[in-house]
This record gives structure tokens, C-alpha cells and sequence, in this order.
């Protein structure tokens, strides 16, 4: 038998109610090979990041917000009918690796303290879990995910993890065990904690769909399934049943929210589909991504990011943007991690269209003896796939396009 993997987010777990439907979705499928990824409860991420800053910035609040988050906690675990003292030694390790935190390393402190969110989640969920007579076994991420040093943003060993699914997960699902693991977080070789990057969860099931092999994943989301606009952003956006990978990465490479965009490569690299759908609908079945041979009639797919900064970098001389010119751009954006949303050059500038990014301007000050930097912020980076010129019109009215970019499927404007 083939498993499946299960993806729960924040919104899927923010209170007991949600937990207790999740509960009841698991022992739906519970005669399936099961394992079961989630992330940290509600907003909880967001939390333990704000307590990091205050603490790092030596506001006592921190500690306020800590409580809180216990609390929250604790009344979960009461509403749940679970051990009111289950947390106590998490709570407590946590406040002890706040107090240690500092901006000397900013990226390693945040792992260290921010992983904390989903090893509470998974703790409530596995105790809630067992409550109900499902077969779980808990299983520590960070011992099975490896990762290597690059806190805040770590990379995936794939060997070594498909080793450690191997020997740990494969034998527990022929038991008839239901695997429970936290998403985001990993285990670097030095024994430290470390994550993948916000909203990595994803991310998570997917490599161990992969290194298992799963039949299919499955992201139980707060929404019916992928749409072709965020619902929030555009009142009329609709589902798209059926998706591509390829449409699929392409959408969350250019910033659409519903899936991590690094969720795809390991499932297609093995063509296991991917299906979005709610855990609040049982009777809709979602979205459905995979390796469709059968030509689609994509609405037109629109993705619009805020926060946009256009960077012009300009040779100081008149003289051309010379590769080598890109090369030295190109090291300080890979050393400072700041990633391209959007890049055009041309005689003697090169301009790329980036998130608003506190890093950059310590990059900028290697460049600057070099180049001329304008900077202009507050603007959106609109990406249409499948356009057409009414919807271009549509989206763009009153807008001023200070750059556009168009192949024959998609077109990017950077609009103010
Ligand atoms: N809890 C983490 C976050 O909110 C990971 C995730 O939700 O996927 O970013
Ligand atoms: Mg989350």
C-alpha cells in the first residue's frame, strides 16, 4: 500500500474546535498509510517572531506575549480534555532560549525559539490524537528532516532524509502506526534546529511524500483549493480544479500564496499529485495538481505582490553593464539572499524589482562604489499568466506601469 501525506496548517488547527474536525478528517482516511505533517497553531509563527524582536530589541513586552501564547495554549489543552501539564517543559525551554537571544545571530536565535511553535502543535495534536484511539506516533523532525547550517532558510539533505524516512517511517506505517511530524523545522548535523523558510510546512510534506513515495499529498486549507487570484486581493477570483506542475510552480515562484513554492519540484520529480481542499468541506474535492497530458484552458492566472521595491543600478562612468558588471550584482544579491522578482538591463543599467528588504541596503553599500542606486519602494509587482488585453486594462486602470515585461504566456508590470 501506498500512504498519503497530509498537510494541516495554522488555520486548519487555530483553536480546539479546528482540531478536533481535523481529527475527525485523519479518521476518515485512517484506514489509509497515514502520515500527518502539521504546522504551528493559528498565528502562533507570527507570534513567537514579534516576541524575538521585542525581546531582541530589550522591550520587556516580550515576556508579556510569551504568557499569552502559554495561555493559549494551556486553554487548548483544557478545551481538549489533555494533560494541562504536557507544555510545561516546552514552555519553559523556550523562554530560557529567548533569553538568550540576541541580534548577534539573528538567523540562528530565530530558529532556536520560532521552531518551538510547531514541536507545541504537534505535542497537542499527537496528545488529542491518541485521546480518540488513533494509532500515532510522534516523530521529531529535526531528527528526520536534515538539514544543513543555513538557518532561517535551510536546505534539505535529500539523501540523508530519505535514509531516516526510510528507517523510521516505513517500518511504524506497516505496523498500522499514523505518523504525526511538525512541518518547517529541521535537524542541522551539529545538532542544531533549524527551519525552511515561512509557510514551510509544505515544503515538509512534500519532500517526505517524495523520499516515501506517497500515492498523493493533500494540503487541507481554510479555502476550496487553488484559485486564480487570492480571494482576498479579487473579489471574483475562482477554483481552478485541475493544474499543471508546471502552471502550478510557475504561480508560486511568482508569489501566488496558497502553496510554498518549493512544495512542487519533489512531487513532480516523482509525479505524485498534490490536491488543495478545504477541511471545512468534505464534499468539495479541491484542486488537483499533476502531470496532466491534456491541454487546460487556464482563466487568466494573476498574481499581485505588494511591498515592491525597483532597484536601477547604473554604472557610474557611462559605460555598459558588462557581464562582469552582473556578475559582481549578481554575488552581493546571492551573498545578502535577496531574491529577483523581476530583472531587466539595459545600456548602462541593470533594474530588478525585489521585496522590501531590511538586508539590502548592507549589500547596496558594496555596490555603490561602483554604481549608481536608485530606489524606488511602496509599489506592486502584478504577473498575469494567460492575459489578455481586457484584463491587462482592468487591473492596470489608474495605475502607472513603470515597467513591464511580456512573453507569450505571461506578462509581469510593475505598477505604482
Ligand atoms: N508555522 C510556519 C509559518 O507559519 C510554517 C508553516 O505554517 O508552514 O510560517
Ligand atoms: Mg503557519
Amino acid at each position: 500500500m501506498q500512504a498519503q501525506v497530509f498537510k494541516f496548517g495554522g488555520a486548519s488547527i487555530k483553536d480546539a474546535k479546528a482540531i478536533k474536525n481535523v481529527g475527525s478528517i485523519i479518521q476518515k482516511f485512517s484506514a489509509n498509510q497515514l502520515i500527518v505533517v502539521v504546522s504551528a497553531l493559528g498565528k502562533t509563527t507570527n507570534l513567537l517572531e514579534q516576541i524575538l524582536h521585542a525581546k531582541i530589541a530589550d522591550n520587556s513586552i516580550w515576556k508579556r506575549i510569551l504568557s499569552e501564547l502559554k495561555q493559549s495554549h494551556y486553554n487548548i489543552l483544557e478545551q481538549l480534555g489533555l494533560d494541562e501539564t504536557l507544555l510545561d517543559n516546552y514552555f519553559y525551554d523556550l523562554e530560557k532560549q529567548f533569553e538568550k537571544a540576541d541580534k548577534e545571530q539573528y538567523d540562528f536565535h530565530y530558529d532556536q525559539t520560532v521552531s518551538y511553535g510547531e514541536m507545541l502543535s504537534s505535542t497537542i495534536i499527537s496528545a488529542y490524537l491518541m485521546k480518540i484511539n488513533l494509532p500515532i506516533e510522534l516523530l521529531d523532525a529535526r531528527k528526520i528532516i536534515n538539514t544543513d547550517e543555513h538557518y532561517r532558510d535551510a536546505n534539505v539533505q535529500l539523501h540523508l532524509t530519505q535514509k531516516n524516512i526510510h528507517d523510521a517511517v516505513k517500518s511504524l506505517l506497516n505496523k498500522g502506526k499514523i505518523v504525526l511530524t511538525q512541518g518547517f523545522i529541521g535537524g542541522a548535523k551539529n545538532g542544531d534546529t533549524t527551519t525552511l523558510g515561512r509557510e514551510g510546512s509544505d515544503y515538509t510534506a512534500a519532500i517526505i511524500s517524495h523520499c516515501i513515495y506517497a500515492a498523493n499529498m493533500t494540503i487541507w486549507k481554510d479555502v476550496e483549493g487553488v484559485m486564480n487570484a487570492d480571494p482576498k486581493q479579487f473579489a471574483n477570483a475562482q477554483i481552478i480544479k485541475q493544474l499543471s506542475y508546471y502552471e502550478a510552480i510557475e504561480m508560486t515562484y511568482f508569489g501566488a500564496k496558497v502553496i510554498h513554492p518549493k512544495t512542487i519540484k519533489p512531487l513532480q520529480n516523482l509525479n505524485i499529485p498534490l490536491v488543495v481542499r478545504s477541511f471545512e468541506n468534505l464534499e468539495n474535492c479541491g484542486t488537483t495538481i499533476s502531470s496532466t497530458h491534456l491541454p487546460i484552458e487556464y482563466p487568466p492566472l494573476i498574481v499581485l505582490k505588494e511591498n515592491q521595491s525597483l532597484i536601477s543600478i547604473q554604472t557610474r562612468d557611462f559605460s555598459f553593464i558588462s557581464e562582469k558588471h552582473l556578475q559582481h550584482i549578481f554575488t552581493v544579491f546571492a551573498d545578502f539572499r535577496v531574491h529577483q522578482n523581476l530583472m531587466q538591463n539595459g545600456a548602462i543599467s541593470f533594474s530588478c524589482c525585489i521585496d522590501k528588504n531590511d538586508r539590502v541596503e548592507d549589500g547596496f553599500i558594496k555596490l555603490r562604489k561602483e554604481f549608481k542606486i536608485l530606489v524606488n519602494e511602496n509599489l506592486q509587482l502584478l504577473t498575469i499568466r494567460h492575459y489578455n488585453d481586457a484584463i491587462i486594462q482592468q487591473l492596470t486602470k489608474g495605475k502607472t506601469i513603470l515597467l513591464e515585461q511580456k512573453s507569450r504566456n505571461t506578462i509581469q508590470l510593475v505598477l505604482q
